[in-house]
């Protein structure tokens, strides 16, 4: 499904700033929920955004479901950023349109629906994440967790075949994370997302995770199941996570 390369990423290579993402091979299978865990400034973010090429590889290739896309550029990024839904750390909404209007906002982008078909597929949306009843407020009006269902409601909108969700429930206390990570195993259930989630919190990795990798200095230094790495971790800062889950 997913598939890096080979891939190193400096911000400046013409300055000759050090690299941030030194030779990373990953695969992501169709329908995994893959956990990308390491500590603040391992270049968690900057992997995931290289998937929808919101940064691009100074070396390396991206494929996904075994088409390259290194390159991608004009219409086929505007397709490739429509099959790839993000949901972010601060939830990122609009906070002058309602619920309703921040669900509707990438598919009045994409402008391939009616404002009638529109409105269907946004109730829709929002009965799946649970926020049938509060259409019509404002972000100001929700609690965290309720905000990142309008998140993940509105990265849905556009049907994609991929979740990007950086740190998505990092902002939220543990019951709420909880109820966030059900949702979103719901949705890889039902609807055959594939998910890749960044998190600093082994928890979430072991909640929600099929596989995981551990990122540390922009180096994958660790990867596989995540029962399996959980009962056996083989290098120090996985240890020390796991130890930190206890
Ligand atoms: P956090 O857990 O704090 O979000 P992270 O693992 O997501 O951290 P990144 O945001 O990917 O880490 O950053 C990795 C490194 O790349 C850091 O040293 C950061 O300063 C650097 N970096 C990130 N974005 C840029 C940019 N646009 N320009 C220059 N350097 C950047
Ligand atoms: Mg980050």
């Amino acid at each position: 499904m997913i598939r890096l390369q080979a891939i190193t990423k400096s911000f400046a290579p013409k300055r000759g700033a050090p690299p941030v993402l030194h030779g990373i091979d990953l695969s992501v299978g169709k329908g995994e929920i893959f956990g990308i865990i390491g500590a603040s400034g391992a270049g968690k973010s900057t992997l995931v955004r290289l998937i929808n090429l919101l940064e691009r590889p100074t070396s390396g290739e991206v494929f996904i479901d075994d088409q390259r896309i290194t390159d991608a550029k004009g219409a086929e990024l505007h397709e490739l950023r429509r099959s790839i839904g993000m949901v972010f750390q601060h939830f990122n909404l609009l906070s002058g349109r309602t619920v309703a209007g921040n669900v509707a906002w990438p598919l009045e982008l994409a402008g391939r629906l009616t404002r009638a078909e529109i409105a269907a597929k946004v109730t829709a949306l929002l009965a799946r994440v649970g926020l049938a009843d509060h259409a019509q407020k404002y972000p100001r009006q929700l609690s965290g967790g309720q905000k990142q269902r309008v998140g993940i409601a509105r990265a849905l909108a556009n049907d994609p075949k991929v979740l990007l969700c950086d740190e998505a429930t990092s902002a939220l206390d543990p019951q709420t994370t909880g109820q966030v990570l059900d949702l979103l195993q719901e949705i890889n259930l039902e609807l055959g997302v594939t998910i890749v989630m960044i998190t600093h919190e082994m928890d979430v990795i072991r909640r929600a995770c099929d596989r995981v990798a551990v990122l540390e200095k922009g180096r994958v230094v660790e990867e596989g199941p995540v029962a399996a790495v959980f009962l056996h971790p083989s290098h120090p800062v996985t240890r020390a996570l796991v130890r930190e889950a206890e």
